[in-house]
């Protein structure tokens, strides 16, 4: 059943459902009402958020919010569980090309006392456990392994280190203290090469020695031998091959998705859903084949509204390139009710959107993936990839969307803005928001609402 495009609010999805299943919806086996996500699972922020009414989007919203069922459902059935933290993006390749193997990542926790608005008391329990409020949101992961009422306890924990933000760092160790141990691999500050040096590109265009790309490899030769030997498996070159095939699949898909999603006008698709959607890439919900399914509901739905010009909000919307995730959803509403739309993103994970090479020996090329990490090289570089893109994709402004206690952010989001602003000569505006922003929420829509008007005068000019 097709409609026109529609943000709606739970109680206007609770009658659309109805009216979708009297039409004879069919879903996968975790759909159903996004209403019990509330009243069974407690993920209240549902109650606060508007959410886009196609059919793709629901299926979009039950994959995300019935992950942990998922993974307990793995759990039962007897599956290897690996909890991979940091890289966000490239050992879930590894671990989805074997069989039985399902790959998450706990620091997913970090959007639980957003979803569960602070009743799940994960920041509280962190709190008790020593890593407390100068930390990000992410360290709702540490207590969510602590009362394991979340997701189940890994079979390994695989986590990256070195060149990683010092919140995470200081996190996975205090979780191996714990009693929860830690296979760490390490990754090294991308670097330029010197003059006399050899260098290879990198998916996303950087350049690196190559020496630190054999560095890597041999890193993740050892995340392959761990693998194998906690799977009994072999995790050999031809498997590995596949697993970067399957990556890429879900990374085409949503290369197609960004590029109509963020050029077409009216909108096509709300910045919450897209957002959603990108972050799928990273260890596909811990369901490849659902996740390529849902993105391709997400493409046909885009392609029918662009058809039919069609989006849930005017035509000629403030075009807004987004740096990083915000900690509490609701944010990508307010952009839109304020009279801005997405037209880009950097969430820290381009790297799991880039193609993976599948011309070299596997290792290689997830080694390349892996040193493409926009957070393990220099701000700088970081800036000059989002200033690229957001020319490309017609930015009329930038929001650096800053986490409260957040090493990673804590000047990096104004040394890029500067950057981006030069480049750009756009608006550049800076939002730090906690994972709950209600008592923030109407400062934050005068400054989204001041953001637009700035760029509705510059278009007046
Ligand atoms: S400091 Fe930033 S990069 Fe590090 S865990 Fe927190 S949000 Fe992620």
């Amino acid at each position: 059943m097709k409609d026109k495009a529609a943000q709606l609010t739970l109680d206007e999805w609770d009658i659309r459902y109805r009216e979708l299943c009297r039409h004879g919806l069919r879903e996968p086996d975790y759909g159903g009402s996004l209403r019990r996500h509330v009243d069974e699972g407690g993920d209240r922020r549902l109650l606060r958020l508007r959410m886009d009414n196609s059919e793709a989007a629901l299926r979009l919203w039950n994959l995300l919010l019935s992950e942990e069922d998922r993974l307990h459902r793995a759990r039962a059935e007897g599956k290897y569980l690996v909890g991979t933290m940091k890289d966000l993006g490239t050992v879930p390749v590894m671990a989805y090309a074997l069989d039985d193997t399902v790959a998450f990542y706990p620091d997913g926790a970090w959007w639980t006392p957003c979803l569960m608005e602070h009743t799940e008391g994960l920041l509280a329990l962190a709190d008790q456990l020593g890593v407390d409020d100068s930390f990000c949101p992410v360290r709702a992961m540490l207590a969510a392994f602590v009362n394991g009422n979340h997701f189940p306890i890994p079979d390994t924990v695989v986590c990256s280190v070195g060149a990683t933000c010092d919140d995470m760092s200081a996190i996975a160790q205090r979780l191996d203290e714990l009693g929860f141990p830690v296979f760490w691999w390490e990754i090294p500050h991308r670097r330029v090469a010197d003059a006399d040096e050899p260098s290879v590109e990198l998916p996303g265009g950087s350049r690196v020695p190559v020496a630190q790309v054999d560095f890597v490899r041999g890193e993740l030769n050892r995340v392959r031998r761990h693998l194998e030997t906690g799977t009994g498996q072999s995790l050999d070159d031809a498997r590995l091959a596949a697993g970067i095939r399957r990556a890429n699949q879900v990374r085409r898909l949503l290369g197609q998705l960004r590029r109509f999603a963020y050029l077409g006008d009216p909108s096509p698709m709300p910045a919450l859903e897209m957002m959603i959607a990108e972050i799928l890439s990273i260890h596909f919900c811990s369901d490849w084949a659902e996740t390529v399914a849902v993105v391709e509901d997400l493409l046909a739905e885009v392609r029918r509204r662009l058809i039919a010009n069609e989006g849930s909000r005017p035509a000629g919307a403030a075009r807004v390139y987004w740096i990083n995730p915000p900690a509490d959803l609701r944010l990508m509403n307010l952009l839109e009710e304020a009279g801005g739309r997405l037209c880009g993103t950097d969430y820290m994970i381009a790297h799991a959107l880039d193609p993976i090479p599948e011309d070299m020996p596997p290792l290689e090329a997830l080694a390349r993936m892996a040193l493409a990490d926009p957070m393990v090289g220099s701000s700088a570089e970081r800036a000059d990839r989002i200033a690229r893109e957001a020319a490309r994709f017609d930015a009329e402004a930038v929001i650096v969307s800053r986490i409260s206690g957040a090493s990673h952010c804590a000047t990096e989001g104004l040394a890029i803005g500067r950057i981006v602003e030069r480049r750009l000569g756009i608006p550049v505006l800076d939002l730090e928001v906690p994972p709950v922003l209600d008592a923030m929420e109407p400062t934050i829509r005068t400054r989204l609402e001041a953001l637009v008007e700035t760029v509705r005068s510059g278009r007046r000019a």
